[in-house]
Parts: C-alpha cells; structure tokens; sequence
C-alpha cells in the first residue's frame, strides 16, 4: 500500500515539475501572460508550485511514458483519460494553468487546472484516486502551513484563485475545498491544527448557500474552545476581487470583524420574520432549537439555548426540555 502511494506519488511529482517547465518555455507565453493580468507575481506561482499543461493531447503522456511510467498507472491517477469504446488515452489537462494540490506533508496528490479564456469548464481536477478523495483535501494547506506552523485561525475559501491570490498579499492562511461543500472531514482535520474557522465564500447566491451548509456541518464539531465565523463578501466580489480592490489590510479587519457562529444562527432564523408576531417567533424559535440540538453538549449549546429564551421571552428550561423529550425520541 506504501509503496503503491510512493509510485503514484513520483508519477504526480514528475507531471508538477513539467507543468513548471512547460510554463517557462515558449509554448507557456500565454499562460504567463494570464497568470500576470491575474495579477500573480513569480514568488507567489513558484510557493504554490503553478504550472502550465501545454496544448497538446500527449505532451504528459510522452514525458511520463519515457521516463518508464506505464499508461495504465497514469490513467490511475487521472493524468490520462481513456477513451471507452477504443482504449485510447490522452492527457486529461491541456492548454491549462495547473495548480498543483498538496497533501500536508506537500507531496503532490492531485491537479486542478484553469482554462485561460472563457472555455468551460472553467476549472478541471483530477478524478478521485488511490491518493486523491476530494471531500477531504483542503487546497492551501500545506502552503499556509509553510509560511506560519503555528497557525490559530484558517480561512475557507471557495477557490484556487482566492488561496493563492490572498497569500500574494501576505495572507497566509487560506485554504480551499476542492469544488466539493465543506465535510465533516474538512474541519475535522482543521480543528486539529487550528482553534479557529473562518467561512469566507463568495458574495453570491451560491456562496451564500453554501455558507449555511457549512453552519450545518460545523455545529457538531463545537466543542468549547473551538471559534467558527462567517464573513460575507459584497455582491459579486470573491476574496480574490475584494482584496485587489481594498488591500489586505481592509480584508484583515473583514476578517476580524467576521459574525460568530451564534450571530449568524440568529440571524439566519430571524430573516424575514417578524418576531413580534406569536407564529413567526415559533419558527424562529424552532429553526434555532433545531440548529443548537445538534451541538454536543457544552457552555456555547448552554449560552445559545440561555440567548434563545431571552429573545423569545420563554423560560430556558422549557426549551431544556424540548431538547431532552427530542432526544429521548431519536434514541
Ligand atoms: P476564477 O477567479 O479563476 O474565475 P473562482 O475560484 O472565482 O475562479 P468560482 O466560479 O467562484 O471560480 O468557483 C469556485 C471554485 O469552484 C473554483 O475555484 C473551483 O475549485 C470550483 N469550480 C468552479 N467551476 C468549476 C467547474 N466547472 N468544475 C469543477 N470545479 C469548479
Ligand atoms: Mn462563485
Ligand atoms: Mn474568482
Ligand atoms: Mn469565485
């Protein structure tokens, strides 16, 4: 089984660093043109390993097939696809800006590549492997790991651009999901290293949706001590846009000022509501009791049902016992 992750391990390493070389030659002119209108310096491209994978249907293949790598481990791995009907393989990623995904320990385990114009898709990664499990790699970490081992406090984003963007201006602790909604596996992992969790998607519908997913998924992983909160970026900006226009000192206080988890609970559950009115407090009322029911037992499930009933204006304990009669229920 190790020696099966050394292999696929030194076959993704050669494709990292010929995706670097290629992005140097003069067939990677135009990927380096869109890396610059993009705004990326040469530091930042060369900390996050990006590279280019040329315009061409077996540029890898013939690099890997050379240096004795067999087809079928690189279709393994998901740097060639093969065609059903006929069996015959290509590269998976051409004419594309490749940002290499690293696991902790900054080994190459998987690709995502970005078209240079307005193709789609607009992002391709690499299937799912015997490295790679998308619902549980985190882009950025390794890097943001790199520059500060002493990490509090992670930042989620939605995108490659966002990590790799914020990084090149001194923000440093990014991550990325990989085009997957943030699991219990994520921030399992990420509350190993860090107290702290900030969401930060994209000022959009889908960044919002997928900002209460990600409070549905958190709640049970709140154990006192641990911080989760959620900054909302302005309509159509995505970290990457929002920190080009204000500077990253403007982001810093963005983040800093971030909603703490209960802030955005109530908030959600009250929107729209008018909790003057008996039957839209019920709701409002359920929505939250819901919500804190899946938190494990500690101080902030306490203080939440404690914040409930005072804005409610109904005794805590009746809701204790709420609680209570739902479990007792569910056993
Ligand atoms: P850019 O700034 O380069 O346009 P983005 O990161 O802002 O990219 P979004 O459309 O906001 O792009 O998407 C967020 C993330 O979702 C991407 O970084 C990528 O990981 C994933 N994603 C987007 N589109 C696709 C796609 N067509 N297929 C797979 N994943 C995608
Ligand atoms: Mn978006
Ligand atoms: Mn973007
Ligand atoms: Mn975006």
């Amino acid at each position: 089984r190790e020696r099966k992750r050394q292999e696929g391990v030194n076959l993704l390493e050669l494709s990292a660093s010929f995706f670097r070389e290629r992005l140097k030659m003069p067939e990677g002119q135009q990927a380096r043109e869109y890396l610059a209108r993009r705004g990326l310096s040469e530091e930042v491209q060369r900390d996050f390993g990006i590279g280019y994978a040329p315009d061409d249907w077996e540029a890898l293949k013939r690099h890997l097939s050379a240096r004795g790598v067999a087809e079928a481990v690189q279709v393994e791995y998901g740097l060639l696809v093969q065609r059903e009907e006929s069996g015959r393989t290509y590269d998976r990623f051409r004419d594309r800006v490749m940002f290499p995904i690293r696991d902790v320990r900054g080994r190459t385990i998987a690709f995502g590549g970005r078209v240079l114009g307005d193709a789609k898709p607009k992002y391709l990664n690499s299937p799912e492997t015997p490295v790679f499990h998308k619902g549980r790699e985190l882009y950025g970490l390794f890097e943001a790991r790199q520059a500060n081992p002493r990490l509090e406090r992670l930042v989620i984003v939605e995108g490659y651009m966002d990590v790799v963007a914020l990084a090149q201006f001194g923000i440093r602790n990014a991550v990325a999901t990989l085009g997957t909604s943030t699991s219990e596996e994520h921030l399992g992992r990420l509350f190993r290293m860090v107290d702290e969790v900030v969401f930060c998607f994209d000022g959009d519908r889908a960044g919002r949706q997928a900002a209460s997913r990600a409070l549905e998924t958190v709640l049970p992983q709140m154990i006192d001590g641990r911080t989760a909160r959620f900054l909302f970026l302005p309509e159509g900006e995505d970290p990457d846009t929002l920190v080009r226009r204000e500077g990253p000192e403007a982001f810093e206080d963005r983040i800093t000022c971030a909603s703490p988890l209960s802030e955005f609970l109530f908030d959600q559950a009250a929107r729209g509501r008018d909790l003057a009115r008996v039957e839209e407090r019920e709701r409002f009322a359920s929505q939250v009791l819901k919500a804190v029911s899946r938190l494990p037992q500690g101080m902030l499930k306490t203080v939440l049902l404690g914040e409930l009933a005072r804005r409610t204006g109904v005794d805590q304990s009746r809701f204790d016992a709420l609680l209570a009669s739902e479990q007792e229920a569910a056993l």
